[in-house]
């Protein structure tokens, strides 16, 4: 049997689960203005349990969870793309094949199963596209109204699905950071429960299910993950979902794992070399990664930190590169937040033994933003009648 508690990562004190409480009640009264959330708090987990499905291993029982497919995501061998990066042992774990279209299905799951438990109707949730996309989605298979603050340069195609799926859609004049607060405020207003990345402890909790699956489906612990990083909660849902496996005795090491920032969106790489998070806007094509504070910088930080992870920068014009090799070698269609992933290996495959196993996480569908995707192709400029003028498969320049 498991049990689970909060426990506050800065401080370490523990609290019971509760719906009302978001942030550790000490840490979060330091709260410091265009600063990371103070007193995150993570689920600690104590018990063991002899299971092999990863659902097992979060706190809510199986019979809140929406029915709704949401994980279980293909763990691939890429022989192409493994050939020419000179990397034997690389895996792509396409989370894009997730319901809605992204990674944030994991933290939206366990949030919309958390709601049920506790019979809350309504989320509340900021998002700069995918959070907002995946609660909307999954909030309609769990029969749950979402209120979605989106910033005004969201790409459309993730506030129209959001819309599909039923969501009330609130825009924000100015960004994603308006968003979060505005929603916040909201919530506190208004009630429902709140979803924000990192300040709603599920989030990172449904996170982990990714490390449970890659150890289920490797049978092993990988020795490198590839991962991008907005507000930095993907990261800490990965290293919570091994600290985990390691408490359980499952594992024995804690893979290295190298959180990709875009250079226009890089303050945890900043904070990781000044030791301090300053307040530089952002600005990157990899929207779902366009944070100017990372909500889950400290936590994040500090596991990478702690665990010897790396932190490097990618340059937009190498994330669509990327994107666009991802997607004409290996069939994977990514956006470009998701593909910063792969950037990062390409960046860092010098440090990397040949046969080491190498996970890169893609955590969004390409068709999500079309108008990024649209910018390493060319579409035809003419249309045509007759084949007359047409130069055969291959021969065209
Ligand atoms: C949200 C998101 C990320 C980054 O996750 P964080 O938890 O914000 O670091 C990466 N890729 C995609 C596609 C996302 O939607």
């Amino acid at each position: 049997m498991l049990s689970f508690k909060y426990k506050c990562s800065l401080c370490d004190l523990e609290y019971e689960i509760s719906p009302e409480l978001m942030l550790c009640p000490d840490c979060s009264l330091k709260q410091k203005p265009r600063q990371p959330l103070n007193g995150v708090l993570e689920v600690e987990l104590s018990g063991t349990l002899k299971s092999e499905n990863p659902l097992d291993f979060l706190p809510v029982d199986r019979n809140f969870f929406p029915s709704i497919p949401v994980g279980n995501t293909p763990l691939w061998h890429p022989k192409n793309l493994s050939a020419k990066v000179g990397l034997s042992e690389l895996f792509l774990k396409d989370d894009g094949v997730n319901p809605t279209g992204s990674f944030k299905d994991r933290a939206s799951f366990l949030v919309a199963a958390f709601a049920r438990k506790y019979q809350i109707k309504e989320i509340v949730v900021a998002s700069t596209g995918n959070a907002g996309s995946s609660m909307a989605g999954v909030g309609a298979a769990a029969g749950l109204k979402v209120k979605l603050f989106l910033p005004k340069n969201a790409p459309p195609a993730k506030m129209i699905q959001s819309l599909q799926y039923g969501a009330e859609v609130v825009i924000a004049e100015k960004n994603y950071d308006q968003a979060f607060s505005l929603s916040l405020e909201y919530s506190k207003l208004y009630g429902g429960l709140n979803r924000n990345t990192a300040y709603n402890p599920m989030t990172i909790e449904g996170k982990k299910t990714i490390s449970f699956e890659l150890l289920q489906q490797l049978k092993k612990e990988p020795d490198h993950i590839f991962v991008s990083v907005g507000d930095g909660v993907i990261i800490s849902g990965i290293y919570k979902g091994f600290r985990d496996l390691l408490k359980l005795d499952l594992i024995k090491n804690i893979p290295v794992i190298h959180g990709i920032q875009a250079s226009g969106s890089s303050a945890i790489y900043r904070a990781m070399k000044s030791g301090f998070f300053d307040f530089s806007p952002s600005k990157t094509v990899a929207d779902s990664i366009s944070v100017d504070v990372p909500s889950n910088g400290l936590l994040a930080k500090k596991n990478l930190e702690n665990y010897g992870g790396h932190c490097i920068l990618v340059t937009d014009e190498e994330i669509l590169l990327a994107q666009k090799e991802l997607s004409s070698t290996c069939g994977l269609f990514s956006e470009p937040a998701s593909a910063t992933a792969y950037a990062g290996l390409l960046k860092q495959k010098e440090l990397i033994n040949k046969n080491e196993t190498c996970v890169v996480l893609l955590t969004g569908n390409g068709l999500k933003d079309i108008k990024s995707a649209n910018k390493k192709i060319i579409i035809p400029k003419n249309s045509i009648n007759s084949l007359e003028h047409l130069v055969p498969i291959g021969k065209g320049d």
